[in-house]
């Protein structure tokens, strides 16, 4: 059923189109409610659907090795799209769609997207300053996974997951995170043992609550705050002060409300 016009979609890009913008593909989003775990996104022969997580969801774009381990390169919330949003849309080989909190997303053909880039400046500008953050965050975390002791990668990971799910309280598991992180689960349950002595957070079966963001802001590398800063620059329509709402709070750059 197609979203109503005037409606907040439960996306901050899509909330960021004006009407006529919003008006080009909207008819054309699905609503599709995913789970924890699913493979939403495979590398295809064609372009990629375009994926837009609502409200709490979060889809990871995941690199699957050689050798069966995976890690994640960039991960999307409710502030944008992943899929088959930068040059023709195709992902590369061994890379996946992967969600790590489900809920709802709206799903658009590729070409459906091309279109209304061709036929409005305006939405072409928005995803083009869209690609713009999608590309920091892939080459300030990818060089944060090279170079950056796992405690504070962490650290970085949990504050980026907060962005998009609201809460203090964030539901994931040691295994998935340690996916992500690419490394062994019982090798990350030891780190966060340590990060919950320095009282940073408490890890739970199945959760991991952050306990003082602006300390954990504080203790993690600056690559988080580096990639916030860069996105509100480049798209204050979605990430900054004036933009439909603020994806989420964030002690580390100023007071923020929070309206989840
Ligand atoms: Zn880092």
């Amino acid at each position: 059923m197609p979203i109503e016009p005037a409606a907040s979609t439960g996306n901050l890009l899509l909330d960021a189109l004006s009407g006529s913008d919003r008006a080009l593909i909207e008819r054309d989003l699905e609503p599709v409610t995913v789970a924890r775990g699913d493979t939403i996104l495979t590398a295809e022969s064609g372009a990629s659907p375009v994926i837009f997580p609502c409200d709490q969801a979060v889809v990871a774009l995941v690199v699957a090795t050689h050798d069966g381990r995976m890690a994640e390169t960039a991960s999307v919330g409710h502030d944008g799209a992943v899929g088959g949003i930068i040059g023709q849309g195709r992902l590369p080989n061994a890379v996946s769609g992967l969600v790590q909190v489900g809920g709802r997303v709206l799903r658009l053909d590729a070409d459906r997207l091309r279109e209304a880039e061709r036929r409005s400046a305006t939405f072409r500008d928005l995803f083009a300053r869209y690609a713009d953050c999608f590309l920091a965050q892939l080459l300030l975390i990818g060089a944060c996974n090279a170079v950056h002791p796992i405690e504070q990668r962490c650290l970085r990971w949990l504050l980026t997951l907060q962005d998009r799910t609201g809460g203090d309280t964030l539901p994931v598991t040691h295994e998935l995170m340690a996916a992500m992180l690419g490394v062994q689960r019982t090798y990350l349950t030891r780190i966060l043992r340590v990060l919950q002595e320095q009282g940073l957070l408490r890890a739970e079966r199945g959760r991991i609550t952050i306990v003082d963001r602006r300390a954990v802001s504080a203790a993690a590398c600056a690559c988080h705050a580096r990639v916030r800063l860069h996105c509100e620059a480049v798209l204050g329509a979605v990430y900054g002060p004036d933009g439909p709402r603020r994806a989420a709070p964030d002690a580390d750059a100023g007071p923020v409300s929070r309206t989840a």
